[in-house]
């Protein structure tokens, strides 16, 4: 079961880092592990100013090949290395992920102590990790892109009152619920034998670069949190589209079709130094909408 989830905005801008915000970067403590969902330019000092821990990074998955999504990566395994970092990385991507990052990693006098391994993933993929899975889609970008889900699995929830008859050890209860069964003095205790129904598990969605969609409305579905990209405002709309991006409007019309929670907007274009009008049309749209910026965190509730 994971106790927390908790997500890291290390990077909340679009096309090139400004003095206030770095390229796109949201990093996720998953329990005890850490993924990031793409690796703009300058994370890796992001993620040093923060409580996520650089060498718990597991996973890290790459919506597309733009700079503003993936030139931090370099600099970071670099990092990662000189600190001896001995664990292994999986790194993921679309289509193409795997010769492009092979050869961004053996750019130089680049030596690594660990084990790097690319996978690419495609319209549809899901990637079972234990306590939780990865989904990618396929999303609407001027060069192959995807957008991912980070799903927990569901929960079985226990009924105080039947553990209580059971007299069974709380320290067991773990177990049961992560085996099925157990026997206890000689007994079968089934966890639905003190289950009060499920939990469902957390879902955090996230959009990386992508015009409005229909079909990105499946992936996002009931998603606790979605992380949605705003480039722009709505009197731009047509400018926005033409390079592939989205409106606040179109981040909330996205939030409200596939029945998310809480809308959190990224990827700002760096004309804006103010984006009140962006927040201000997403609102009008999906009242639960809140703007990131670099360095906000947030827990994500049950
Ligand atoms: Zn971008
Ligand atoms: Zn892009």
């Amino acid at each position: 079961m994971i106790s927390s989830i908790r997500l890291f905005f290390f990077g909340t801008g679009g096309s090139w880092p400004t003095q206030f915000r770095n390229t796109a970067c949201l990093g996720i403590r998953v329990g005890d592990e850490a993924i990031l969902f793409d690796v703009g330019e300058g994370t890796q000092t992001r993620i040093m100013r923060s409580t996520l821990s650089m060498m718990k990074i597991k996973r890290i998955f790459i919506t597309h090949f733009h700079g503003d999504h993936y030139l931090g990566l370099p600099g970071l395994i670099q990092t990662m290395s000189l600190y001896g970092r001995e664990d292994s990385l999986e790194i993921y991507g679309p289509v193409g992920a795997i010769a492009l990052l092979s050869d961004l990693l053996s750019l130089g006098y680049y030596s690594l102590n660990f084990e790097i391994t690319i996978k690419e993933m495609y319209d549809g993929t899901e990637l079972d990790f234990g306590d939780y899975s990865v989904k990618s889609f396929r999303a609407s970008h001027t060069v192959p892109a995807l957008a991912y889900s980070l799903k927990e699995k569901d929960v079985q929830k226990f009924d105080e009152e039947k553990i209580e008859n059971s007299k069974i050890p709380r320290k067991l209860l773990e177990k049961i619920r992560k085996n099925g069964e157990i026997v206890f003095n000689g007994n079968i205790i089934k966890m639905s034998d003190l289950s009060s129904g499920i939990r469902l598990g957390r879902k955090i969605s996230y959009s990386g670069d992508t015009r409005r969609d229909q079909h990105l409305i499946e992936l996002f579905r009931d998603s606790t949190i979605l992380v949605h990209e705003a480039t722009g405002e709505k009197s731009l709309q047509d400018k926005v589209v033409s390079y592939g991006h989205s409106t606040g409007e179109d981040a909330a019309l996205q939030a409200r079709d596939s029945n998310s929670r809480t809308l959190i907007l990224v990827h700002f274009s760096p004309r804006y130094n103010e984006i009140t009008p962006i927040i201000e049309e997403a609102k009008k749209i999906f009242a639960d909408t809140l703007a990131a910026n670099d360095f906000m965190e947030v827990e994500v509730e049950l």
